[in-house]
């Protein structure tokens, strides 16, 4: 994906004309396959949106989605159906993705039907493979969304989306309204799946510890932009961009010293309401003058390592490294 440029527009009761927004703006991210790219950030940040971008769900971006090194087909053709059907979203809440009135069998099945991937004869055997690649048994199949627990729940969503053998996988927050010690199962899970099937993955997540267990790439973003990107690696152990910086420091260890804890302070700003120069710069400690004037651009430090912010050079990330 490449340049996905997003504007909102706020419909505000107090202001008389609606205030366009970018929540996202010129974002470039690549994901190959058999690939995990985390995208993190705080709420806000436009990370859900760019998810949806991705899948080209959103019909109303401007910019360009590559597939495969080709254009995505025009939104609402039969070629982007097709190759739509290549491409899964899978939320937070797996309620709100399922039909209360149908089975989890069926529900499994609705993809393998409207895409005609398997005849109607065998369509149960699939079904009950999709269900045991989960880690659901085979006789759950009969029950309904209701009788299930939230992660049986999820584990239901990620099997229909795995039945149109998906070769792009964006996962919305999707173990954040889990239990912690379900999410890490869901996670390793997904994990597995993602890397035998050769998938390319994107996976968004306030939480970056989860992140860290997933990703093999992390994107960082703050107010619609990328302000960072790198290995995950390199993201957690030697971050640079003061924004990074502060979201890893903040990640409870244990053994940990709380000394070296950056505080992020203050919220995140509205994206009505951008802040001149490099965005992050009412909440750096490190902003200086040219940080209110100047929108830092996203530099290359080294082979898939990028950051924007003026006080960083390559010479930091060899000192880093
Ligand atoms: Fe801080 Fe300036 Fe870097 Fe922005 S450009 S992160 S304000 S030092
Ligand atoms: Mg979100």
């Amino acid at each position: 994906a490449r340049g996905l440029v997003r504007t909102y527009d706020l419909g505000n009761g107090f202001l008389t004309k609606s205030v366009p927004v970018r929540a996202v703006d010129g974002i470039t991210l690549k994901v190959m396959p058999g690939e995990t790219l985390g995208i993190v950030g705080e709420s806000g940040s436009g990370k859900s949106t760019l998810g949806r971008m991705l899948l080209g769900i959103d019909p109303t971006h401007q910019g360009q989605m590559l597939y495969d090194g080709n254009p995505m087909p025009r939104f609402g053709t039969p070629e982007w159906r097709a190759l739509r059907a290549k491409m899964q979203l899978i939320f937070q809440d797996p309620l709100a993705a399922l039909d209360r009135r149908l089975t989890i069998g069926a529900q499994i099945g609705e993809p393998l039907a409207i895409h005609g991937l398997v005849p109607k004869t065998h369509r149960h055997v699939r079904v009950a493979e999709l269900m045991s690649a989960v880690g659901l048994r085979e006789d759950q199949a009969e029950r309904y969304p209701h009788e299930l627990s939230g992660g049986q729940r999820q584990r239901v969503v990620i099997a229909r989306a795995l039945a149109s053998r998906p070769k792009l996988l964006v996962c919305d927050e999707p173990v954040s309204a889990l239990d912690v010690s379900i999410q890490a199962q869901v996670i390793n899970m997904l994990r597995d799946l993602q890397r035998d099937n050769g998938i390319a993955m994107v996976f968004i997540s306030h939480d970056l510890k989860v992140v860290r267990n997933i990703a093999d790439r992390v994107a960082v973003m703050y107010l619609g932009r990328v302000v960072e990107e790198a290995s995950s690696d390199v993201i957690f152990k030697a971050p640079l961009h003061p924004y990074t910086k502060a979201l890893v420091s903040s990640v409870p260890e244990p053994g940990k010293k709380l000394k070296g804890r950056i505080i992020l302070q203050g919220e995140p700003p509205n994206p009505a309401n951008r802040p001149s120069g490099c965005a992050f710069h009412p909440r750096c400690q490190l902003a200086k003058e040219i940080c209110r004037s100047s929108v830092p651009t996203l530099q290359e430090l080294a082979p898939g390592r990028t950051a924007a912010c003026h006080m960083v050079t390559a010479a930091d990330q060899t000192a880093a490294a």
